[in-house]
C-alpha cells in the first residue's frame, strides 16, 4: 500500500499560477494515479463512514471530483455548490470577500432539509473564504449537523481558524 508521504509528493506545485507569487497545489497529478485515488477515498471513507452522512456537498469545480466519489462510497446524495448562473432552478446565494473584490456561490433552494447530515467537501482550504460561504449556505437549511472536509489544507493561511469552532474539520493532507 502507498504511504501518506507518497500521496503528498503526488501533488504538484505550480509556481506563479493563477498569478505571480502564488504557488498553486495541483491535485490533478495526484488523482490521475489510481493508487493515490484509492488511498484518498478509502481514508476519507474510514473517517466519515459512521457519521450518518446523508448528503455530500461539492464546491465547484474541483470539489466535485472527490465529492461525488465520496457520496457514492458513503451511500449519500451529492449536492453541487456552484458559481452564479450555473444552477438551473431557484437558488440561495452567499457572497464572500477576496483579496480584490468579492465572489458568490449558490445552492438550489430545495437541495437540503432539516434531517440531513451534511459533509461539505472541497479540494483545498486556503484562506477559508470559500468554505465559510458554503457553511453559511448550508446553515440556512437548519440541517442536523455539518462536517467539513478537504483533500489539502494550507496550514500557513490559517483558514481552519475561521471554521473549526463550529464544525468538525478534517483534511487528508496538510502543508
Ligand atoms: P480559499 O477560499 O480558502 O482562500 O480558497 C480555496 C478555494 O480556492 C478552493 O475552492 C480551491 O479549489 C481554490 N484554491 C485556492 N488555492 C488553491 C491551490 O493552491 N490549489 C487548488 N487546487 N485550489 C486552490
Amino acid at each position: 500500500q502507498i504511504s501518506i508521504d507518497e500521496v503528498k509528493a503526488s501533488i504538484r506545485d505550480v509556481v506563479d499560477f493563477p498569478k505571480e507569487g502564488i504557488v498553486f497545489k495541483d491535485i490533478t497529478t495526484a488523482i490521475k494515479d489510481p493508487a493515490v485515488l484509492v488511498y484518498c477515498v478509502d481514508e476519507l471513507y474510514e473517517y466519515y463512514k459512521d457519521k450518518g452522512i446523508t448528503k455530500v456537498i461539492g464546491i465547484e469545480s474541483r470539489g466535485f471530483i472527490l465529492g461525488s466519489v465520496l457520496a457514492y462510497r458513503l451511500n449519500a446524495g451529492f449536492v453541487p455548490v456552484r458559481k452564479p448562473g450555473k444552477l438551473p432552478a431557484e437558488t440561495i446565494q452567499e457572497s464572500y470577500d477576496l483579496e480584490y473584490g468579492t465572489d458568490t456561490i449558490e445552492i438550489h433552494k430545495d437541495a437540503l432539509n432539516k434531517e440531513d447530515v451534511v459533509l461539505i467537501h472541497d479540494d483545498l482550504l486556503a484562506t477559508g473564504g470559500t468554505v465559510c460561504a458554503a457553511t453559511s449556505l448550508v446553515d440556512k437549511f437548519g440541517v442536523k449537523k455539518s462536517y467539513v472536509n478537504f483533500m489539502v489544507e494550507l496550514d500557513f493561511l490559517k483558514g481552519r481558524e475561521r471554521i473549526e469552532d463550529k464544525y468538525d474539520v478534517y483534511s487528508l493532507l496538510r502543508f
